[in-house]
């Protein structure tokens, strides 16, 4: 099974993916922070190049001021990673250990990010599980609704330690190639053989329907002498990201809404001409916007400025 599932990656796996092709620990990190909640060819086209020409070494990030790192996120999303890897460089600016329980104790690496920068940087022989491995091994034990430890020692169980690297890649990708959520490809699949769930694949790995939440923002406007009033928000959503300030919704001052879509949240954004706010204020020239660190629902907010 181990030979099969290596020779299947080496015709098949993704080997072109950047992060696969460096000895780089932090390069590597890097990958793995930002592909937590987002597609992998997002990453590759609009983010981890340019992120990497910005603060090209640990010690680069861990100089630079927080602003500057979340505008290199602004529109990824999820920004909490953003400050945890800022934050995470700041402790350790050289290079990041190689010791599992080490690389725990530092901000928003948990117990995959761990196994994936000792798996994939440093080739130690560790199991990883992420959300793809999950649904290959789910399937191929036929387990229902399993604890994760029970999937890490499964996962434990069937690495290969004399290529635990290759495996755990080739694991990742035969969950995001060939097992898929739907209608997996079982006949392209190196597992076919032994797998325990291939006659009802779908029955392992039935997942919760997320609960999206409804949430209403009143946000006032205000440019003058080419510049916009913003706010440091403090809220967790977007914490230390610039926002537009909360106003008291009057209706005589609207001038637009749109929707916005952001992690659970189903955002319904009124924006009203302001001179007032109920927040702190500060001024930001329209034209350095770009390289401030704003959400991509401030830029959809552009077109009212
Ligand atoms: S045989 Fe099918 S269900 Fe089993 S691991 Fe392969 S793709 Fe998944």
């Amino acid at each position: 099974m181990k030979k099969k599932l290596l020779e299947w990656y080496k015709q098949h796996g993704r080997h072109s993916l950047p992060w696969r092709n460096t000895d780089d620990i932090y390069h590597v990190y890097l990958s793995e922070i930002m592909l937590q909640q987002t597609q992998v060819n997002r990453v590759m086209e609009e983010y981890y190049p340019q992120f990497l020409s910005k603060f090209p070494t640990l010690q680069a990030l861990a100089d630079a001021p927080q602003d500057d790192v979340l505008a290199a996120w602004s529109g990824l999303g999820y920004y909490s990673r953003a400050r945890n890897l800022h934050k995470t460089a700041k402790l350790s600016p050289l290079t990041l250990s190689q010791d599992e329980k080490e690389l725990l104790k530092l901000p928003g690496i948990g117990r995959y990010t761990a196994s994936a920068i000792c798996s994939f940087g440093y080739s130690q022989a560790v199991p990883v599980v992420d959300t793809n491995i999950a649904r290959v091994l789910k399937r191929y034990f036929a387990l229902i609704s399993p604890k994760d430890t029970t999937l890490w020692s499964k996962a434990t169980e069937i690495l290969n330690v004399e290529f635990p690297r290759a495996h755990n890649l080739a694991l990742m990708d035969l969950g995001s190639m060939v097992c898929l959520p739907k209608n997996p490809k079982c006949q392209e699949c190196p597992f076919q053989k032994h797998c325990l769930g291939k006659e009802e694949p779908e029955l392992y790995t039935q997942t919760k329907k997320t609960i999206y939440e409804s949430l209403e923002l009143f946000y006032g406007v205000c440019v003058k002498e080419n510049r916009v009033a913003l706010h440091y928000s403090t809220e967790k959503m977007y914490k230390d990201m610039l926002v537009l300030p909360r106003v008291e919704p009057l209706e005589e001052n609207f001038i637009g809404s749109f929707k916005h879509s952001y992690t659970k949240y189903r955002i319904t954004v009124n924006l009203y001409r302001a001179e007032e706010f109920l927040e702190d204020i500060v001024w930001v020239d329209l034209n350095e916007l770009k390289s401030a660190p704003i959400s991509s629902l401030i830029k959809k907010a552009q077109k009212y400025f």
